[in-house]
């Protein structure tokens, strides 16, 4: 499979190209050059699968032609460790809960699959392939559980010094092995710059074979396509969902697109975001206009521009009726969000994060209209990653912290400090790697 650029439908590249580095020259997104359908002989058995198979076997007519099945297989199976279970709150609402990976969130899902698809694409390379990210928080951790231990690669995490939470940073330091945590003496946007300046520089970028694992990976979508068919298969067979997205850079509901696009049966969409309101008001208006993001409970949703919206409109072939067809939005401010915390806790003893209470209000709202539809909720992280909030809803030591999270603050912390400068990573670079 090919994949080509959306702002440029005549560049292609192969799949290693596409994944490697990210994004064309020309900053469009990669897009697979066909989507396909999958087989009569899949419908007969999706049911079946495990979830790793049902996995390997979506993906297999999109990138069959690249790997071979046995080694595709693998990748699949270790990517996909864990469930994504449909819970039941009601008879038309349904939550999907996608944060039972290692990092509590649905990202664990895209970065999973992609940290392995990397370390084989780049297997015979000469040097090792390296990840280096700057991070503010949720995303370092995705990536440094994603590729720790896998062969091949190795991630340089920079974080600013005081300014993530203490688990976020136990998350990052923890792990050891192929993982390095560099604390800059500076702000998120010192992390950047010093990111920014070593991709910059040919020699270093070359010598080390970087890479930046960014979230609009088309590496990462594809896998989180999979647990749309595996939660329609937990339904009663013959129900035709409609899912209900929390959304910020609109990566999981292009996933769910994709999965309609390959053939599963979906009613409808439902787009939800908090005060970041661009889809939904493009969805009501027809005109796209981008703007800074707004801060929110529902931080992980904080997005002004949306990234994959590139690819939402290449699917709909830039058509906001086609578009429309499909997907519908709505935004739901703070205050709204809080007391549909308390509200989904009290009605159905169930908790949710206030990104997935932004999709359980969207849900509500569109039963309002479509009282019959079955609507499926995308959890999108466990409530005790946002323990501040899900506190002052809930009362002092109501959210339970999974083990896995809560082990992380006995481990002992492993870090480089170091200045904010260019020059001290790439001295850093020199001698520690
Ligand atoms: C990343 C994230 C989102 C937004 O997902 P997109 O694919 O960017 O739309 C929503 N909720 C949580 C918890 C996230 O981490």
């Amino acid at each position: 499979m090919d994949f080509y650029s959306t702002k440029t439908p005549t560049y292609k590249v192969d799949l290693k190209e596409a994944v490697i580095r990210s994004l064309p020259p020309d900053n469009g997104l990669y897009m697979p050059e066909t989507i396909p359908t999958l087989s009569d002989e899949f419908w007969a058995n999706w049911r079946d699968y495990s979830f790793a198979e049902l996995g390997f076997q979506i993906v297999k007519p999109l990138l069959g032609d690249d790997i071979p099945e046995d080694d595709l297989r693998a990748i699949v199976e270790d990517a996909i460790n864990f469930d994504a279970p449909v819970v039941t709150l009601s008879d038309k609402l349904h939550i999907l809960e996608l944060f039972q990976g290692p990092t509590l969130a649905f990202k664990d899902f895209g970065a999973r699959f992609m940290a392995r698809l990397m370390g084989y694409l780049t297997r015979d390379d000469e040097s090792m392939l390296t990840v280096l990210v700057a991070t503010s928080g949720d995303t370092g951790g995705a990536v440094a559980s994603a590729f720790h231990k896998v062969p091949g690669t190795r991630v340089v995490i920079l974080y600013p010094k005081g300014k993530v939470s203490a688990l976020q940073e136990k998350q990052l330091t923890t792990l050891g092995d192929n993982i390095h945590a560099l604390e800059i003496d500076g702000t998120f946007d010192d992390c950047q710059r010093m990111v920014k300046a070593a991709f910059l520089n040919r020699e270093l970028s070359e010598k080390l074979n970087l890479t930046s694992a960014n979230s609009i990976n088309i590496s990462r979508l594809i896998p989180q396509s999979f647990y749309y068919f595996h939660a329609a298969r937990q339904l009663p067979e013959g129900v035709e969902p409609t899912f209900v997205v929390p959304s910020g850079n609109f990566g999981n509901l292009t996933a769910g697109l994709l999965a309609q696009e390959m053939g599963l049966k979906i009613k409808h969409f439902v787009a939800a975001t908090n005060a970041n309101d661009v889809v939904p008001s493009y969805l009501k208006s027809g005109e796209y206009i981008t703007r800074p993001s707004t801060a929110t409970i529902s931080n992980a949703m904080d997005v002004g521009a949306p990234s994959n919206f590139a690819r939402m409109n290449e699917i709909y072939s830039g058509s906001w009726e086609g578009m429309r067809a499909r997907i519908e939005g709505y935004a739901f401010d703070d205050d709204t969000t809080r007391v549909a915390i308390k509200r989904t806790a009290d009605n159905y003893n169930y908790q949710v994060c206030p990104h997935t209470a932004v999709g359980v209000l969207a849900a509500e709202a569109w039963s309002e209209t479509h009282s019959d539809d079955v609507n499926v909720v995308l959890a999108t992280a466990h409530p005790s990653k946002f323990l501040p909030t899900m506190e002052e809803e809930l009362g002092t030591d109501s959210v339970e912290i999974p083990e896995r999270l809560a082990c992380l603050a006995d481990l002992p912390k492993e870090a480089t400090l170091l200045p904010p400068d260019e020059q001290a990573l790439q001295d850093w670079v020199a001698t520690a790697l």
